[in-house]
This record gives structure tokens, C-alpha cells and sequence, in this order.
């Protein structure tokens, strides 16, 4: 049970090593949404203590995402805070300060192994099957032997000496009670040779001086919570409540990784998912608010989150469900909105022949003819391009719809043409008002007489509907299509039919 009196403080703390994936980005937004809904703060900490690992731009990426989603945060790596610096990397006295405590304090001491001596302890356990772990070795010794290793100048590092006896129980806010066996807890690192803390150390340091109330992170970091309850006890803090979160999955039940797609934030939104869209969807991973509601405002998530409805069990990441709900966020925006939404992603993918920039009007007579179809933005330009390029490439033969030929493909098209050519204004009503009886003029079905026109101004045999189409396309790019379209039949070969 959270307790609803103590002010939520909830942090994301994200390690920058690379693009954020999204089993990371539904962590924050789960301490999100709790934060928000608690009225409470979230905080944002960059974990950037394994400088091997650190990876150059990432911190802005992460930021970057959470931007672009709408979860802004209270305090940061840039905007501050009052318990900042919120960086690892600029806080490293004060870990080396808890790290000289605890070895005071008898609690943690002086490791001069050295990574030889490590390698061989771990050939070891593997040939007797022991399970890993340090082996304790620098646990017993003598004061005297850490001076004389000490004036020796031997790298050392800082381990924390692990109850050997007893277990250490915690109530998870998900998972309930939980307890580990003291003597499966290695003597773990907290300082390494470098003067950098492990993440048990700086993460518990932080957690404490940020005033973190609730710690809600993904289930694979349940094993280090009794390392950090030791840790709590042993510095005498009062640890936060913890809630761990259900795995996230592929449909085939594996660990949700780069085999399955996209994973990483950054190309959901370059693949023009929307952010409402992947919010929503994020939120429903491992969180219901009554098992059937799918589709939920940022509002309503935020007004209805709570842990109670978290799941134990691991949660399914299910691309077909996301591009759906996608969808759907897309057939609900206006058309003015969608339009607005679409340029950036015409602007990148449109050939660069199509003149620059695409026109906001233009496109707002495209957007209505396709908003019904599209489910990913990137699909757009594949849909739509016809509509910029100059004269759409095509077999000449997809002008010959089922059971013509070229003759009457032919007539078809000069008929229309010179019929086009005499309409008084240029609009859906008038083109259905001339081109149905002109089918049976020319005794034509009315599906070959269109197809053929399809073609002729779009170069596709499937497109949005004809006359919202050619409305769109305007009357003089119609009427020099449909002539190179004469053009190409008169060209073919005299048999061609299509049957
Ligand atoms: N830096 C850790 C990560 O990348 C944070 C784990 C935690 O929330 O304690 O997920």
C-alpha cells in the first residue's frame, strides 16, 4: 500500500548507453503517471556511472523521447533541481563518502584481488558447479595486511561485508512479500578501482538524498533490492518502498529484444506512431484499468493509474495491437491536425524531385482520402507520392482493364478527355455526374472505364476513390496524364488485351 500521506518522489534513472528501449520508457512512464497522479514529483537521473558503457548523444536521445511523448519532469539533468546534481558521474564524493562509512563502520572493507585472481575463483566455481559469486577471500584480513598492501599502492576496491546468516524480507508493492537468503548475497562491489560506485551503491546514495518515496523499476533489478536493503540498514536510511514491474515479452514469449522490430523509442517515432498512441499503449503493458478499456486519454491514464492494477505476470508487447490503436489515434485527429502531422514525415520521404516545401493546401486535400487506411505514418509517402511526382511511372498494360483492349482502353480515355476538358468546374460531383453515363455510353462497365482512369492518373490499379482523387490531383494534372496515358496505349503493341 503506498502511503497516500508521504509526498511521492519517484525517479526514472535512465543508464545512457544508448537509444531508450521501450520496456525502459514504460519504467518512466509508469513512475509518470504515478507521480502525476499523486500529485507528485518525477524526477529524472542519469546513471552514467559506467563510463565504459556510456554512450555520446544518449542522454539528449532519452530526453529527447520523453519530450516527445509529453512526460516532462519536475527535476533533471537540465533544468536542476534542490538535490542535484542529477548527473552520477558529478555526485562521486558522496558515494566514496558512503563507501568510507561503511568500511568504518566495519560494514564494508578492502578487496586487492586482482582480475587474474578473479578469472581463476570463477574457472573454479564453474568446474565444481558452485554457483558464482566472490569467494570472500579479503573479507578476514588483518589490519597490518591492508597497510602493507595499501603502501604497496595495490588496486583496490570497496565490498560490502553480506550478512552470512538470516534472510531479508521486503514487501514489494506488486509482488508482495519477497525474501532472499543472506548467505546467496556475494560480498558485492560498491567502489571500484577507478573511485566510480556500482549501481548498488550510487543508486541507494541517490534513492536517499533525492528523498525517493516509492522505487518503481523493471522486475530484472528484484534480485539487487535485498543488496540495497542491506545497504539502507547498514547507513542507517529508511528505504523507499519498491514496486517491481511485469517483464515485457515478444508474442513468442522471449525476452522483448531487437529480433522482434523496432525496440527502441526513437524508431516508433520515426515510424510515425503517434505519442498519444504509444503512451496509451505503453500504459496498458502490465497495467489495466478493468481489463477490456483499450483506449484512454493521457487524462484518464492519469487519473486512473494505480499500482493495485499492475500485474505480476509478465506483460505482451503485441506490434499488431499498437499499430491498430494507432490507427485509430489517427482516424481520430482532424484533418487539419493529421495534415500538420504528415508534412514532416512527406518532407523527409518524398523524393527530392518534388519541390520543396510541400504544400500545407495540397495536402490537406490528400489527408481526408487516406486517414481512413493509414495505421503508421511512414506509410503515407508510399500512398500518396503519385500525388506530387510528376508523371507516375507504369506497365503500359495496366491501362487494359480486365476483358478491353487497346482500342477501347483507347477510346475510353480520348472520350474522356475531351469530356474533362468541357466541365464547367472540376469537382467530385461533376466528374460522377459526367464519367457513370459516359460507361454506358460507351458500353463500358462502370469498374473498367474507372480502372482505366485509376491508372491513367494515378499509374496504381488501387487507390483512394476516383473522383476525390482526381478532385485532389486538379484538373490539369489530370488531363496531361490521361494523354500520356493515350499516348503509352498507342504505343503498345496492336494485340494486347487483357483478359
Ligand atoms: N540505471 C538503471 C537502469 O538503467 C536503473 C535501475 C533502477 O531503477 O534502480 O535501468
Amino acid at each position: 500500500m503506498t502511503k497516500d500521506k508521504e509526498k511521492v518522489r519517484v525517479r526514472y534513472a535512465p543508464s545512457p548507453t544508448g537509444f531508450p528501449h521501450v520496456g525502459n520508457i514504460r519504467t518512466a512512464l509508469f513512475n509518470w503517471l504515478f507521480a502525476r497522479h499523486h500529485r507528485g514529483s518525477f524526477i529524472v537521473r542519469i546513471e552514467n556511472t559506467d563510463v565504459a558503457r556510456t554512450a555520446e548523444g544518449a542522454v539528449e536521445v532519452i530526453l529527447d523521447g520523453l519530450r516527445w511523448l509529453g512526460m516532462d519532469w519536475d527535476e533533471g539533468p537540465d533544468i536542476g533541481g534542490d538535490f542535484g546534481p542529477y548527473f552520477q558521474s558529478e555526485r562521486l564524493e558522496l558515494y566514496q563518502a558512503a563507501a568510507k562509512r561503511l568500511v568504518e563502520q566495519g560494514d564494508a572493507y578492502y578487496c586487492y584481488c586482482t582480475p587474474q585472481r578473479l578469472d581463476e575463483m570463477r574457472a573454479e566455481q564453474t568446474r565444481l558447479k558452485q554457483p558464482p559469486g566472490y569467494d570472500r577471500h579479503c573479507r578476514q584480513i588483518s589490519a597490518t595486511n591492508h597497510v602493507l598492501k595499501f603502501i604497496s599502492g595495490s588496486r583496490r576496491v570497496i565490498r560490502f561485508r553480506t550478512p552470512l546468516e538470516k534472510q531479508t524480507p521486503f514487501n514489494d508493492i506488486i509482488r508482495g512479500e519477497v525474501t532472499f537468503e543472506n548467505a546467496n548475497i556475494d560480498d558485492f562491489i560498491l567502489l571500484k578501482s577507478d573511485g566510480y560506485p556500482t549501481y548498488h551503491l550510487a543508486s541507494i546514495v541517490d534513492d536517499h538524498q533525492m528523498q525517493i518515496s516509492h522505487i518503481l523499476r523493471a522486475e530484472e533489478w528484484l534480485s539487487s533490492t535485498p543488496r540495497h536493503l542491506m545497504l539502507y540498514k547498514a547507513l542507517g536510511y529508511k528505504p523507499p518502498q519498491f514496486a517491481h514491474l511485469p517483464m515485457l515479452l515478444g508474442t513468442d514469449r522471449s525476452k522483448l529484444s531487437k529480433r522482434h522490430g523496432a525496440v527502441s523509442i526513437t524508431e516508433f517515432q520515426t515510424q510515425g506512431y503517434l505519442p498519444e498512441a504509444m503512451i496509451n499503449f505503453l500504459a496498458l503493458l502490465g497495467w489495466s484499468l478493468d481489463d477490456k478499456t483499450e483506449i484512454m486519454s493521457l487524462k484518464e491514464l492519469v487519473d486512473n493509474f494505480s499500482l493495485k492494477r499492475v500485474s505480476q505476470t509478465a506483460a505482451i508487447f503485441n506490434r499488431e495491437k499498437l499499430e491498430w490503436m494507432n490507427g485509430i489515434y489517427i482516424r481520430n485527429l482532424s484533418s487539419k491536425e493529421l495534415t500538420r502531422r504528415l508534412i514532416p514525415f512527406l518532407e523527409r520521404d518524398l523524393p527530392p524531385e518534388v519541390k520543396r516545401p510541400i504544400s500545407v493546401e495540397y495536402v490537406e486535400k490528400i489527408t481526408p482520402l487516406i486517414q481512413e487506411r493509414v495505421k503508421i505514418m511512414e506509410e503515407v509517402t508510399g500512398l500518396t507520392d503519385f500525388f506530387f511526382n510528376g508523371q507516375p511511372e507504369y506497365q503500359s498494360d495496366l491501362l487494359i482493364v480486365k476483358k478491353m483492349n487497346r482500342e477501347l482502353a483507347g477510346k475510353a480515355l480520348e472520350t474522356s478527355l475531351l469530356k474533362l476538358r468541357r466541365l464547367p468546374a472540376f469537382n467530385e460531383e461533376t466528374l460522377e455526374t459526367m464519367l457513370r453515363p459516359l460507361a454506358e455510353e460507351l458500353e463500358l462497365k462502370v469498374g473498367q472505364l474507372f480502372g482505366t482512369l485509376r491508372v491513367a492518373v494515378t499509374g496504381r490499379t488501387v487507390a483512394p476513390p476516383l473522383f476525390q482523387t482526381m478532385t485532389a490531383l486538379g484538373k490539369e494534372r489530370c488531363i496531361s496524364r490521361i494523354r500520356v496515358a493515350i499516348t503509352k496505349l498507342k504505343e503498345m503493341p496492336e494485340e494486347t488485351s487483357n483478359s
